[in-house]
């Protein structure tokens, strides 16, 4: 049975549950927002290198309890949802490897182990098969989220940021990515939606009731709601897309940090989430500003990268009748232009070379896109 997402959408507010019962509420777009914030990818990588670097001599119990360590305290902060990925999911499965307790207190190496990762202690040296397992357990988590990444990315983009002539709303936009001949979304989604499960439940003061909840005299606020249930964090994706492209809820990339956020209002074009410029304040805060600063100082990559896209841009409209997937074309490619942008204004490539491999006619990139960027949203 699973049992580790506890999810109700309602009023566009999204709940999970924690520590057994508490139930917390956030509005519904931000388990996505920290979706689209992690590199799936990389972390996919990072596991497989664990599992395969067998050339340096530490036992395998040490590099899985440092990557293990090193994985908790990265994500785990991020959001309520990636804590329950490592916390309950995790640690879940290395748990139920254990062999039974019976009531007793277990003597055996691979309990002290994994009292060890859960305390955050130095752990004894243990079988490599059992870690072995745990690491394929872990990579393949990441190995799912990963493609679903890649697939959702130019969904969403299309959805929420690309103008369409014959599809105006996001949710028309939407229902075309779900209806279209031969959908891969549409399977996928489907597919997923099989690892739901439905309660119905009640709730006081955002505690959800059972048994074991205390009784309270004066509960300020009762609810009952249909929950939906499941140990996937895939299905929980899918599941919030749908909900926010459905209910034409906004989202877009902030001016400052280029990450996903929900707009408020038309104008908003900054997101409240820490700035990378000064964590303490948010983008909020330090954007308008730093744009002010950018358009009087000037700035050659910012400019040149909005050149282009608005000449790429301008010339997928106008084949559009003729090339159906113009859109989608300038939609991959101008992701690409941001992050080569980001690698520019970073330092890590040149201007030139900026310039080198997105300076092109519209005509160009909408004919020759796959030479000249091969499509990978993640790097
Ligand atoms: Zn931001």
């Amino acid at each position: 049975m699973p049992g580790y997402y506890i999810i109700c959408i309602e009023n566009k507010t999204e709940y999970f549950q924690r520590m057994g019962a508490y139930i917390q509420g956030e509005k519904i777009g931000t388990w996505l927002m920290t979706f689209f914030d992690v590199n799936w990818e990389k972390l996919d990588k990072e596991s497989l290198q664990v599992i395969e670097n067998d050339r340096t001599c530490d036992p395998l119990s040490d590099r899985y309890y440092d990557y293990f360590m090193k994985l908790k305290n990265e994500l785990c902060p991020i959001h309520p949802f990636l804590d329950i990925l490592i916390s309950d999911k995790f640690m879940g499965e290395m748990f139920s490897d254990m062999p039974p307790i019976l009531g007793q207190p277990c003597q055996t190496k691979e309990w002290d182990y994994f009292q060890a990762i859960k305390q955050g202690s130095p752990p004894p040296v243990i079988e490599d098969e059992l870690l072995r397992h745990w690491l394929h357990y872990i990579h393949d988590c990441f190995d799912e989220l990963a493609e679903l990444q890649k697939m959702l990315l130019p969904e969403m983009e299309y959805i929420m940021l690309q103008e369409d002539p014959a599809r105006k709303t996001i949710l028309e936009k939407y229902y075309w990515v779900r209806t279209r001949n031969h959908s891969a979304y549409e399977i996928y989604a489907r597919s997923q939606y099989q690892n739901f499960q439905v309660s119905f439940e009640l709730m006081k003061n955002n505690i959800l009731y059972n048994c074991m909840t205390p009784d309270c005299e004066k509960p300020k606020k009762m609810e009952a709601n249909i929950f939906l249930t499941t140990d996937s964090l895939v299905a929980v994706t899918i599941l919030e897309f749908d909900n926010v492209c459905a209910r034409n809820i906004p989202m877009q990339h902030c001016a400052n940090c280029n990450r996903w956020f929900v707009r408020k209002t038309k104008n908003n074009r900054f997101c409240s989430r820490p700035s990378p410029q000064n964590p303490e304040k948010t983008c909020q805060e330090v954007g308008p500003n730093l744009c002010y600063q950018e358009k009087i100082e000037g700035n050659p990559i910012a400019d040149l990268a909005r050149d282009v896209k608005k000449r790429v841009y301008e010339q997928a409209k106008r084949e559009l009748a003729n090339k159906p997937n113009a859109m989608k074309i300038y939609n991959i490619w101008q992701l690409n232009v941001d992050n080569l942008k980001e690698k520019a204004e970073s330092g890590e490539i040149t201007y030139d070379q900026f310039a080198q491999a997105v300076d092109h006619s519209g005509a160009e990139v909408i004919r020759n896109h796959g030479e000249l960027f091969p499509y990978d949203p993640i790097v």
